[in-house]
């Protein structure tokens, strides 16, 4: 049967989507390869269909648990016999469907991660006849991704067990270069397989909104867009059952999600979104993962998540039917403390940390651009594409501003303190506080010691946040980021660039003489 027969006959699509043929045809040819997707592109069919092409069993690696019965129901409904093995079945399921393997009665297996570390589940299946290993959310392969699990770092040698050499195809949404790199390397993918489909989601218009208040934001938002369905992601569960209460006593139709609700209120409340007795889902990142719910019109996060692939995965979670959907961030400055307080409070070792810490500060650099928000995202997985015309950068008329003077006191006063201190107390010095540790280090002594006394403190810290997301200024990776002038700041210095910025009102002009 050719690919195209199976699309049509399995799955009733009559053409491929951009990437899935190309991908299809490398593991016919035996080829290892990475595909990276946007969420909502059709990577499941990349295997799906070479499963069925082929003719052996295809082994398909997900750490998802939870989600592995809805796939295998959703396979068996299209009658492609499908089977996993996981911890929630007792021995004698596991045996069953290991048999169903062995005997061709099944085309696809998914299993965990964790299976693969077991010995005798590896030789065991070296007495199948494996045609494909698909491993899926492959990005969790790599420490620099967002991500990492541990027991995906034993894969690559746990495939290299495996005694028949199945093609590997490994897949992801979200890989940053360095991040398909890694899974390459690992998975011993050539670098000329790999295929990324474009990460752009024409339907979606991406907006970014700041200093409003959350609840009043939802209820007005909510309120407009009664008939719609939507998913609100917040990082914690305090603050999940805060927004949840709130609009059920607004009388809003919302649902709750997080993993401290009892499995039976989880599956209740996920069906009611899904089956639509409920508009909306107020969840923690526990909801979401492979939900095929393809209606959703919109994704508001009430809080900031930890990194742009975080971010974009569940704001791609809208619109997957390729229809118009809005993906909104609510940004408010404390939501960076609670993703460091995660970081902080976490196992990881440093290195891993320390990668973390640059993705709070990437998707920081997102909320505080001016640059088209659907370019921004794509930009950072290595994509060029025009500005999307819709989002809110590209729709925000408020006039721009010359910011240059205001630039350079900033720029001085980080050169003058030698480019060792975060944001807060750069901005102190150049607010004028009368903070112990400021006249501490003498730092009340400098010349740029209160220069912009005429601004808010809070106002010094956001334009600080601008000069950063638009590479005037760079922050280290550490937990305590520090402050220093990039190559573009030391230009604004010697005044061979203009540095302007958009704002509702004009920002408080001082001269340059008092530096
Ligand atoms: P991903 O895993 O990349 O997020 P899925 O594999 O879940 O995406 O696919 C998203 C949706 O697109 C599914 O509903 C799927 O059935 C549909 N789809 C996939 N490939 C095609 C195709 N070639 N034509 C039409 N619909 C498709
Ligand atoms: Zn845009």
């Amino acid at each position: 049967m050719s690919p195209l027969l199976a699309l049509n006959k399995y799955f009733g699509y009559d053409s491929f989507r951009p990437g899935q043929a190309e991908i299809i045809d490398k593991i016919l040819h035996k080829q290892n390869t990475l595909a990276i997707m946007p969420t909502g592109g059709g990577k499941s069919l990349c295997y799906q269909i070479p499963a069925l092409v082929l003719p052996g069993l295809t082994l398909v690696i997900s750490p998802l648990i939870s989600l592995m019965k809805d796939q295998v129901d959703a396979l068996n409904d299209n009658d492609i016999p499908a089977a996993y093995i996981n911890s929630t079945l007792d021995y004698a399921e596991v045996s069953a469907n290991f048999v169903k393997a062995r005997n061709g009665q099944i085309k696809l297996l998914y299993i965990a991660p964790e299976r693969l570390e077991s010995p005798r589940f590896l030789a065991s299946l070296n007495t199948l006849a494996i045609s494909l290993i698909a491993v899926d959310e492959a990005h969790c392969i790599s420490q620099w991704g967002h991500d990492f699990r541990p027991s995906y770092l034993s894969l690559a040698a746990s495939i290299s067990q495996i005694s028949q050499t199945p093609p590997i195809l490994a897949l992801t949404a979200t890989a940053t270069n360095q991040v398909a790199q890694d899974i390459c390397t690992r998975l011993q993918i050539n670098s000329s397989n790999q295929i990324k489909t474009g990460f752009a989601r024409p339907n979606l218009t991406f907006k970014v909104v700041k200093g409003q208040d959350t609840l009043s934001f939802l209820l007005k938002y909510l309120k407009n867009n009664p008939t719609q369905s939507g998913i609100i992601y917040a990082s914690t569960r305090k603050m999940v059952e805060k927004i949840g209460t709130f609009l059920q006593e607004k009388q809003i139709a919302a649902v709750i999600y997080h993993a401290g609700l009892s499995e039976h209120v989880r599956r209740q409340n996920q069906e009611d979104f899904l089956f639509e007795r409920a508009n909306v889902i107020v969840a923690t990142n526990a909801f979401g993962m492979g939900i095929n719910k393809s209606n959703v019109r919109f994704v508001i996060h009430a809080q900031t998540p930890g990194s742009i692939e975080a971010y974009y995965q569940e704001a791609g979670r809208a619109g997957r039917d390729g229809l118009p959907s809005e993906a909104i961030l609510l940004y408010h400055s404390q939501d960076m403390l609670t993703q460091r307080f995660f970081i902080d409070n976490s196992e990881a070792d440093e290195s891993y940390k320390t990668n973390q810490y640059q993705k709070i500060q990437d998707i920081t650099h997102y909320v505080n651009t001016e640059v088209c928000l659907q370019q921004y995202i794509v930009r950072y997985f290595g994509q060029e594409i025009d500005p999307c015309g819709k989002c809110s950068n590209c729709t925000d008329e408020r006039l721009t501003h010359d910011i240059t003077i205001e630039t350079q006191k900033i720029l001085s006063c980080v050169i003058r303190m030698h480019e060792r201190f975060g944001k807060k107390l750069v901005a102190q010095v150049l607010y004028g506080s009368k903070n112990k540790k400021i006249a501490e280090l003498a730092f009340n002594q400098l010349s740029t010691f209160g220069i912009m006394h005429s601004m808010h403190l809070k106002d010094i810290e956001m334009l600080i946040d601008y000069l950063l997301a638009s590479g005037y200024l760079v922050a280290d990776s550490s937990q305590y980021p520090t402050l220093s002038v990039t190559k573009l700041g030391s230009s604004v210095l010697q005044g061979n660039h203009q540095v302007s910025q958009k704002v509702t009102q004009a920002t408080q002009t001082t001269t340059l003489t008092d530096i």
